[in-house]
């Protein structure tokens, strides 16, 4: 009975090793990010802007077969927030769902995009954000280009470092990409009082990429790789 007692209990261990193995095994074969302690004691707190480019009549860039910028932006915007709040950061995404942020009885289409762009702006200097991300899709007339990149307000040093630490990111996580974080002169950079990046995700114009683009494996990774370049730039 003894020996039986003793059995039992390193049949038990062994069982619930296995398990703990198998459940982390799991974790990382599934691509989920754990949440260690390190990762939330430098995000946790954070207020994090996150800005899916577009929406409503606004479809951003259009693939040759279709895909919508507004809505692949959209959907890894929101795998980023998931990311980021399992790492206790608060997280307003501009939008959350097919619209802009312009007033309904604003028609002419130029009024709309500078009402929609300076709404964003406020929206992340109302909510005192850390940082600002902007999630966007690239587009180009000829079709061989692809590749992801981040762009920074020239006279941002904190978005430029911002900038180049998701750049990393993005080509250790999605493979070989030249490109390099460039400084770009857009509204929601210029306006933006705190470290501020666009993430161009990928070229739609690129038919590989964007069927890439279109699949939630890969906008997850997409996201993963924001999400490590933001832990990178906080630990540099
Ligand atoms: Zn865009």
């Amino acid at each position: 009975m003894r020996v039986y007692v003793v059995h039992l209990g390193t049949v038990l261990w062994w069982a619930f090793t296995s398990l703990a193995v198998g459940i982390v095994m799991g974790v990382f074969s599934a691509g989920y990010i754990p949440v260690t302690s390190q990762a939330t004691n430098a995000l946790s707190g954070l207020t994090i802007v996150i800005d899916p480019g577009h929406g409503g009549i606004d479809p951003g860039a259009v693939s040759a077969s279709g895909l919508l910028e507004k809505d692949i932006v959209l959907a890894i915007s929101r795998e980023l927030e998931s990311l980021l709040n399992q790492a206790a950061v608060r997280t307003f995404l501009t939008r959350r769902g097919d619209y802009d942020l312009a007033d309904n009885v604003t028609h002419n289409l130029l009024e709309r995009k500078r009402q929609d762009l300076q709404r964003r702006v406020e929206l992340a200097e109302d909510c005192n954000a850390d940082l600002y991300i902007a999630i966007h899709a690239n587009y180009f007339p000829s079709s061989i280009w692809s590749g992801a990149q981040t762009f920074y307000y020239d006279s941002d040093v904190e978005g430029k470092r911002l900038a180049e630490a998701i750049q990393a990111e993005l080509v250790r996580v999605l493979g070989p990409n030249k490109r390099l974080a460039r400084p770009g002169n857009y509204r929601v950079l210029r306006d933006t009082t705190m470290p501020a990046a666009i993430v161009e995700v990928g070229f739609l114009s690129n038919p590989r990429e964007a069927a890439l683009l279109a699949d939630p494996h890969y906008q997850a990774r997409v996201a993963q790789a924001v999400y490590w370049g933001i832990l990178r730039y906080l630990r540099s």
